[in-house]
């Protein structure tokens, strides 16, 4: 009898919780796709590519190109098939089975199902009423804990936490503190800077949001050179296709990403409005956190208007919505029907 191991027993296939509407506000993606110009540019380059052969294993000018950027070695980049890979890697490679994986909880669902993935064992920190960290029930969990995720800013609360508590946690946890900066452009704010010194710090990005480039699956983590070797050993020797790394290093040229700035302004703007009918989160990302009154019927409100949101049902959660920052267009829709009252 074949049988499936029992942590994998216990997951469940992930839901992207797809919606054929018109506006998919749902994913905290990026409405705005890569412009015209940096596309032609993009498809003369993947012309060139042979696609017979294997990509660059590691994806080596990327890795230049970004460790230049950051003032970084690039022996301390690695690069992952979307940053969600780079967190299985630093779970595979850190962490033996039942080792424990601290979670601020509610964050990115994936640091749990990774760490069960891994056989080892997350242990959730539930987030104070501010959806702040707990700081001293993160550093109690964190004694003989492997690792700590934490995402700066949080999905899907959308805030940045207290950075001194942060700044703390990073000086005296004896365990990885992983540092999800995924909306980093968004909030401009980083622990970047404490990387040299501190040799536990592992800072990851992506290039699913600010840069337009969710469907081609690329993010990276900086590090001490140790970890990134560690990482090394256990990443797929190509996990990064020549398309992918051809995009990247196109679109890094002409960076930063002017949609940015835009979509700064109308989330500040969507959040002065909501706050004054509902309670809203202030993000320092590219979505708010909304609550409604009754999120089921909300949910298709939205989805009679051709609009995906993402909804929770559950836990402290429940009723809130997670709406992305769009488009105006997109914007002023959700704003419509939000005014109306749901
Ligand atoms: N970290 C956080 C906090 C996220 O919200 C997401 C995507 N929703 C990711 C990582 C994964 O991003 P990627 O597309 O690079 O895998």
């Amino acid at each position: 009898m074949i049988k499936v191991k029992k942590s994998v027993q216990a997951l469940a296939a992930y839901d992207p919780h797809l919606f054929a509407g018109r506006y998919k506000l749902d994913a905290n993606e990026n409405s705005y796709d890569v412009p015209p110009a940096i596309r032609k540019k993009i498809l003369a380059r993947i012309a060139g590519l042979h696609f017979n052969r294997y990509p660059d294993p590691g994806a080596p000018i990327l890795r230049k190109i970004l460790a230049k950027k950051h003032k970084v070695a690039p022996e301390s980049i690695v690069v992952g098939n979307g940053s969600d890979e780079l967190i299985h890697y630093l779970i595979q490679a850190f962490c033996e089975k039942g080792d424990r994986v601290v979670v601020p909880t509610p964050s990115f669902e994936m640091y749990k199902v990774l760490a069960l993935a891994n056989n080892a064992q997350p242990v959730a920190v539930p987030l104070n009423d501010r959806f702040d960290l707990d700081e001293k029930e993160i550093m109690n969990a964190a004694a003989g804990a492997k690792m700590i995720f934490i995402a700066y800013p949080n999905n899907p609360t959308g805030n940045c936490f207290s950075g001194d508590s942060v700044l703390r946690i990073i000086r005296d946890a004896k365990c990885l503190v992983v540092l999800d900066e995924a909306y980093f452009e968004f909030s401009n704010k980083s622990f970047l800077g404490m990387l040299k010194k501190r040799k536990n710090l592992v800072i990851l990005r992506t290039f699913s949001k600010a840069f337009s480039m969710a469907g081609l699956r690329l993010g990276y983590m900086m590090a001490d050179k140790l970890i990134a070797a560690a990482v090394n050993k256990v990443r797929l020797p190509y996990n990064i296709n020549a398309v992918s790394q051809a995009c990247a290093e196109v679109v890094l040229k002409n960076s930063p990403n002017p949609v940015i700035r835009k979509i700064i302004a109308q989330r500040d703007a969507m959040y002065g409005i909501l706050k004054k009918q509902y309670p809203v989160v202030r993000s320092d990302a590219n979505f708010l956190l909304i609550k409604v009154k009754d999120g089921m019927r909300t949910k298709k409100i939205f989805e009679k208007a051709g609009i995906s949101i993402r909804m929770f049902k559950d836990g402290i959660l429940r009723n809130f919505m997670r709406i992305t920052t769009g488009k105006p267009e997109e914007n002023r829709r959700v704003l419509e029907i939000l005014k109306r009252g749901v």
